[in-house]
């Protein structure tokens, strides 16, 4: 919200502005008919998993990973508090990525267990089911703060650069894009633009009721917590710890205390997913109205 006075418009402020304001909301999306996750059979399908595989994100560094449909992923905090932000691909088809906006309008500002990280359009496509969330107690707090927010973007030397001036190499934007062209094998450039919107897994964030402004504060995560997923679709992830560490003060510069994240996957046995498909792309034919 601008802090400018602008004059009025020719047209004015109507008659009945209170009774305008006072429209109640409807939900844009209800998420009723949403196709539901079996929850019962990943859960299963989690008591028979064995840890295929794990990495250790430095702290101020990204790295990647990659889980098969059908495996589990676990990000969990260790040794300190800290903010992870995480991006997604379809791993056959980078063009295919996680759409925090969409996932946003379909669950909210922020998820939890039961809820899912869609794809990009045309394939809008649930890419993860969250499975278990450890920080699920924290609910909405007094400031609308909550936790795993698909509101922010990620920090980037962009954006610091416009505000403060100077070149930070350690942004969240700048550690997804080294560790993505690592894992490719490309230029910075190339994999830049595959960098996309994430889920800031841990971050607690909201927005001001009075200006309505992004807001975060320390996270709630304590050692041991985590977030896991189920991989609907084949995955490249890119999780980084963020420079904010708890993202209790600042971010975009080397200040806050950081400590590292640790991602595990977990492949179960093939029997237990029985009947369990991977989502196909979503089902509009895509003419747009042109044959
Ligand atoms: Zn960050």
């Amino acid at each position: 919200m601008s802090n400018v006075e602008f004059p009025n418009t020719a047209i004015g402020l109507p008659s009945d502005a209170a009774e305008r304001r006072a429209i109640p909301p409807v939900i844009c999306y209800p998420n009723e008919t949403l196709p539901k996750p079996n929850l019962p059979q990943y859960l299963s399908a989690r008591e028979t998993a064995q840890k295929t595989d794990e990495v250790l994100v430095a702290p101020r560094q990204a790295a990647c990973f990659r889980v098969a449909a059908g495996s589990f992923f676990r990000i969990t905090s260790v040794e300190g508090p800290q903010v992870g932000d995480l991006n997604l691909w379809h791993s056959a088809d980078l063009s295919e990525r996680f759409f925090s906006g969409k996932t946003r309008a379909l669950h909210g500002t922020h998820v939890t267990a039961g809820e899912r990280l869609w794809s990009s359009l045309p394939h809008l496509r649930p890419m993860a089911t969250i499975v278990a969330d450890s920080l699920g107690w924290y609910g909405i707090d007094s400031y609308g703060g909550s936790v795993h927010d698909v509101i922010g973007t990620r920090c980037d030397p962009y954006t610091g650069n416009l505000l403060a001036g100077g070149h930070y190499h350690h942004c969240c934007h700048s550690n997804l894009t080294r560790a993505l062209a690592d894992e490719l094998g490309t230029s910075l450039a190339e994999a830049e633009r595959h960098v996309h919107d994430v889920l800031n897994v841990f971050m607690c964030t909201g927005f001001t009721r009075d200006t309505g402004q992004y807001f975060m504060k320390a996270s709630p995560v304590r050692p041991g917590d985590y977030l896991e997923f189920f991989a609907e679709i084949d995955l490249l992830g890119a999780l980084s710890a963020c420079p904010g560490g708890d993202c209790g003060a600042e971010h975009t510069s080397d200040s806050a205390a950081c400590h590292p994240l640790l991602v595990e996957v977990f492949t179960p046995d093939d029997t237990v997913l029985d009947g369990w498909q991977s989502p196909a792309r979503n089902g509009y034919d895509g003419s747009h109205g042109r044959s």
